[in-house]
């Protein structure tokens, strides 16, 4: 006879084993938390804290905090959102973005995630299936994929169009960097037509990013 707790999720009351953890008991909830580093009996460390819920009104991971008898947790919440947005944004801002050349693109649990919490940190590459020389700039394309916020699905390269840039323009100077010189200048990308295209929807071009694009390297 496997030893039970009742615990409580959203109000929804569960019994679960008294080793398993509150991750096991929202899921027997019929819940969900997003996860970024918990791989279920392979990795539980709790590092990203993507998966903090309220227990007992205490911030936790779920993934590795232990249940307990008449546990109250909650999934959702203001509170919540905003420490799952601040943990996200920390490890974005630590995690160099190379999307147009990683072979998780299209299956990115970051990128993921971050489409669940709102987070505007990753380019329209991340979405794209285009791989290797595949890759429209590989052919000499001005694709603003690197430089652009992903969200719609690399809409137009999916279909062997170059983007635009309509989702607007990334902030991050390493990834302005990054994709000039792994990119534009490797493959010779004209550097006019690459300025022109960013006239398009970028009225307020930076300086720094069109100085980077078209100079090629450091701001
Ligand atoms: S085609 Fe454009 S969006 Fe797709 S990987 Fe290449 S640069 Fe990125
Ligand atoms: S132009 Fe707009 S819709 Fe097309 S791939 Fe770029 S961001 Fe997406």
């Amino acid at each position: 006879m496997v030893d039970t707790v009742r615990v409580y999720v959203n109000g929804v009351q569960v019994e679960v084993p008294r080793n398993a953890f509150v991750i096991d008991a929202v899921e027997k909830a019929g819940f969900r938390v997003p996860v970024l580093c918990y791989l279920e009996g392979l990795f539980e460390e709790a590092t990203c804290r993507i998966c903090v819920v309220l227990v007992n009104g205490r911030v936790v991971p779920s993934c590795r905090f232990p249940v307990s008898e008449e546990a109250k947790i909650v999934t959702e919440g203001d509170e919540l959102t905003r420490y799952r947005r601040t943990n996200l944004e920390l490890l974005l801002s630590t995690h160099r973005v190379k999307c147009w050349s990683c072979i998780r693109k299209s299956n990115c649990s970051l990128l993921e995630v971050s489409k669940q919490l709102g987070i505007e940190g990753l380019p329209v590459c991340s979405e794209c299936p285009l791989i290797g020389d595949e890759c429209l700039i590989t052919k000499g394309e001005p694709c603003l994929g690197p430089l652009t916020v992903a969200g719609c699905s690399a809409e137009c390269p999916r279909y062997g169009a170059p983007c635009v840039g309509c989702r607007g323009y990334l902030s991050d100077p390493r990834i302005w960097e990054d994709a000039t010189v792994e990119l534009y200048r490797k493959y010779r990308v004209d550097v006019k037509e690459i300025e022109a295209t960013m006239k398009f929807f970028w009225s307020n071009l930076p300086e720094r990013l069109r100085e980077v694009v078209t100079k090629g390297g450091k701001p």
